[in-house]
């Protein structure tokens, strides 16, 4: 039950974080504004895969990736055919016996969060993707998760949060915030009871002292061979990839994209915003990608590019109030899971706003939790 009357809102930055936020407060009778710098789906959210996954890195991460998906689901129903949300299936390809039974042991912590993951032998692995190589010891199939298009998502969230009453401001940049106010780099001065910073990487130059750090991503798009592969497909060494900060990693991520492109990746590394690509990099992901599915030797790569995940030494992203900064909420930090996370994240907002319900425990989000430094996380 709602304890406090709805407060006005400015939410900054929209990207899928920002925009899902904006959305959710309008419709829980918020006034919002939304300031963004340049155009929705700009930031990191135009440069990502898509992939909306439960990932069990941990309880708190398991229990939001969940509640996500769910209305993610929920939201399918509702946007445009151009957001392309597929509902494939993720498959964790398991490379040995040893990582098969570590996936063997997550399906019942999976099925406690009321996520339905069954583990397929070597022989059910490759009636469902004929084109991986032979050899593999089976996989985690989780059949709910899917794909989707996250830019044009975050155009018809906005649009959507503008039909509801909210007042966006872009292109506009936020030059600074204090308590209960943001000044524009135009001079102007937008003054709420409320301010959530949901700008991504650049967060930490509007908040200073917000434990955000860039981390870099590439991925590769090929021309298009429809029926090549049917699942977004990752090995199961991706997760130690996304955990881990050590160096520049990468691991064999595949996604079929509706019009029969294959989106390849990943890659993660840590050297600030530079857009350069590293091609050496690029050259041993694909080298990855083509040891799991041979037949990625004969597509073409159209275009590659950079993006930048806004990462966590503890790969929690950070929702809640910032205590320094009275009235300053902040919805950033979501490091590879930010579209998955997006719908959850803006419920843990507008709980947190309005004094209702929570859908999930937000202790574990607290933006002011202890952090342990990136190098002790490495
Ligand atoms: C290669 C790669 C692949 C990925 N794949 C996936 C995936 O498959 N699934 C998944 O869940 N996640 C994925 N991610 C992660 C995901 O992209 C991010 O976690 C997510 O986009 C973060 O969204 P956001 O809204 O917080 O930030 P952003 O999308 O970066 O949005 C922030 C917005 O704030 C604006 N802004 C910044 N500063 C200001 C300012 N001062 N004033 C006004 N506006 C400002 C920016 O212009 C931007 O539009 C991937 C990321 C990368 C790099």
């Amino acid at each position: 039950m709602s304890t406090a009357p709805a407060p006005d809102v400015i939410v900054i930055g929209a990207g899928l974080v920002g925009t899902a936020t904006a959305l959710a407060l309008a419709e829980a009778g918020a006034r919002v504004t939304l300031v963004e710098g340049a155009f929705a789906g700009s930031g990191s959210t135009g440069a990502a895969m898509g992939h909306l996954v439960v990932m069990d890195d941990s309880p708190a991460q398991l229990a939001l990736t969940a509640h996500s998906r769910r209305r993610w689901h929920a939201l399918a129903e509702t946007l445009p055919p151009d957001a392309e949300q597929d509902r494939c299936g993720t498959l964790w390809i398991a490379a040995d016996d040893a990582e098969l039974q570590g996936a063997a042991d997550r399906i019942a912590g999976y099925g406690r969060a009321g996520v339905h993951a069954e583990l397929l032998t070597a022989a059910q692995l490759q009636r469902e993707e004929p084109a991986l190589r032979h050899g593999l010891a089976g996989a985690l199939l989780v059949r709910d998760d899917a794909v989707c298009y996250p830019p044009t998502i975050a155009r018809e969230l906005l649009r959507l949060a503008v039909a509801l009453g909210a007042v966006a401001h872009a292109p506009s940049r936020v030059q600074s915030i204090a308590a209960g106010r943001v000044t524009l780099a135009s001079g102007e001065v937008l003054q709420a009871g409320a301010i959530v910073v949901a700008a991504g990487v650049e967060s930490p130059s509007l908040v200073p002292g917000l434990p955000i750090v860039p981390r870099r991503g590439h991925l590769v798009i090929t021309d298009r061979r429809p029926g090549t592969v049917h699942h977004q497909l990752v090995e199961l060494g991706y997760l130690h990839s996304a955990h881990s900060f050590g160096g520049a990693s990468v691991a064999f991520n595949v996604q079929p994209r509706r019009n029969g492109q294959l989106l390849i990746g990943s890659s993660r590394e840590l050297v600030g915003t530079n857009p350069t690509i590293n091609r050496p990099l690029v050259h041993a992901m694909l080298a990855r990608a083509t040891e799991y599915l041979p037949a990625i030797a004969q597509l073409r790569a159209l275009r590659t590019w950079v993006g930048f995940r806004p990462a966590t030494a503890d790969k929690l992203p950070l929702i809640g109030p910032w205590p320094a900064i009275p009235g300053v909420w902040i919805a950033a930090g979501h490091e590879g899971l930010g579209i998955t996370m997006a719908p959850g994240t803006a419920d843990l907002i507008v709980a947190g706003l309005l004094g209702t319900t929570p859908p999930v425990d937000p202790a574990p989000f607290r933006p002011d939790r202890a952090m342990p430094s990136l190098e002790v996380a490495a």
